[in-house]
């Protein structure tokens, strides 16, 4: 069975026809995807499904990924912080190092290509390395807030985007002034993934119990790596304000292993102190493999939270929606584009707040319910793989015709 074929199960027939028609005016161009990781993170995860997707609908799509030392790494991490508005202090010699490794890729991978999508700020200088005329159009793919960088960081990647066509951000808020073009598309979650499909009940049960959570008492959820900036502790205190009103509650945290980020054990620590002998509170550290347990424990919550204080754009909380889910979200970054009061869950400002909304959303089934679906239908309509095709099409169908009557399909 083709993947399209699947997917239309999902999203419908026209949603299909229309990537169908869009993506014929592109037949047979090459188009490259690069980034830093085929493994890890969001960007990877995005185009493990984009690139066969792509492919399936006639386009000749392919991913390379740069390499790099570990000093190259670091510098690069610096840059992600930087831009998201932590004061780093680099030297002359990192940058050099940053765009030497650049040059080096840009030797070695395979960017003959109608259009380069370039992801993130690893690779950005690929384009100042590359013979004229070997690439059809650059596009710079920034999935991370850039709207107050450090001065420093952004003097530097902002000097390579002269040789770009265009740049995508994820949301308006995320932007900053650039000297081209720029596109909004937010990313997006994939329906049939082993994180986010049906699951049958029996896996279900039997997940909960292998994790030790009680399938028959109410439980709250966070899924996020042991990060302050996602607020773990005020997950708990809101759980604390709750527990004399339902004694049967259960809170699950969920994260992956900290090992290769030291702030991540520290907060891990603090977590666990925080949590105590507490039975019905359960800290999980789960494998990265471990998404049929990430869905098993989405689709059992009654009510999901993602209290971040700040956040990208918040895929826990799109995985969360599309499990019929409502969420009690911080009021911060993507999330505020998904989470609508009354509507697909609540944001909130504080413990206090989250714990008044989880209250209400416990008594109120039916209310609970219906946001729910709210939640469902919003993720379906506008957070699923094929709206981001669609996006990416529309996008450069547009660059090759600017006139708006050649967008209508
Ligand atoms: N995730 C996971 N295991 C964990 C914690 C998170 O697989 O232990 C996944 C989660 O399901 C989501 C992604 O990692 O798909 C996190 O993306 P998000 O945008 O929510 O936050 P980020 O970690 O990028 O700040």
């Amino acid at each position: 069975m083709k993947l399209l074929d699947r997917y239309e199960e999902v999203v419908g027939h026209q949603e299909i026809q229309r990537l169908y028609r869009l993506a014929e005016r592109l037949a047979g161009k090459r188009v490259v995807h690069v980034n830093s990781t085929r493994n890890g993170g969001g960007v990877a995860e995005i185009l493990r499904w984009m690139i066969p997707l792509m492919r399936e609908l006639g386009i000749d799509a392919s991913w390379e990924v740069i390499e790099g030392t570990a000093d190259f790494y670091r510098v690069t991490k610096s840059f992600h912080n930087g831009l998201q508005g932590l004061p780093v202090s680099l030297k002359k010699r990192d940058y050099d190092l940053h765009y030497e490794i650049n040059r080096e890729n840009a030797e070695r991978l395979n960017l003959q290509a109608d259009v380069v999508f370039v992801h993130d700020p690893q690779p950005i200088y690929l384009p100042r390395f590359t013979p004229e005329g070997q690439v059809g159009r650059w596009i710079w793919r920034c999935h991370i807030d850039a709207s107050r960088p450090d001065r420093g960081v952004w003097k530097y990647l902002d000097a390579a985007l002269p040789q770009y066509e265009a740049t995508v951000f994820s949301m308006a808020a995320f932007t900053r002034p650039v000297a081209c073009p720029m596109f909004l598309i937010p990313p997006s979650i994939d329906p049939l993934s082993d994180k986010n499909c049906p699951i049958p009940e029996a896996e279900r049960l039997e997940t909960l119990t292998r994790l030790g959570v009680d399938p028959d008492r109410p439980m709250l959820l966070q899924v996020s790596r042991f990060d302050r900036f996602k607020d773990p502790l005020g997950v708990i205190e809101a759980y604390r304000l709750l527990k004399p009103y339902h004694t049967g509650l259960q809170l699950v945290l969920a994260g992956g292993p900290a090992e290769d980020d030291p702030e991540g054990a520290e907060v891990l620590r603090e977590v666990l102190d925080w949590a105590g002998e507490d039975q019905d509170l359960k800290v999980l550290m789960l494998p990265p493999d471990a998404h049929r347990d990430i869905n098993a424990l989405q689709r059992s919550a009654i009510v999901v939270l993602q209290k971040s204080i700040r956040e990208g754009f918040g895929l826990t909380v799109t995985e969360a929606l599309w499990k019929g889910k409502p969420v009690i979200g911080g009021a911060c970054g993507g999330i505020t584009l998904q989470v609508h009061d009354y509507h697909t869950g609540f944001l909130v400002h504080s413990p206090a707040g989250a714990a008044y909304r989880i209250r209400y959303l416990m008594r109120y089934n039916d209310k609970r319910l219906r946001m729910g679906q709210n939640g469902y239908d919003f993720v379906r309509e506008h957070f699923l793989l094929t709206r981001h095709l669609r996006d990416y099409f529309t996008m450069l169908l547009s660059l090759d015709r600017p006139e708006p009557d050649s967008l209508i399909v």
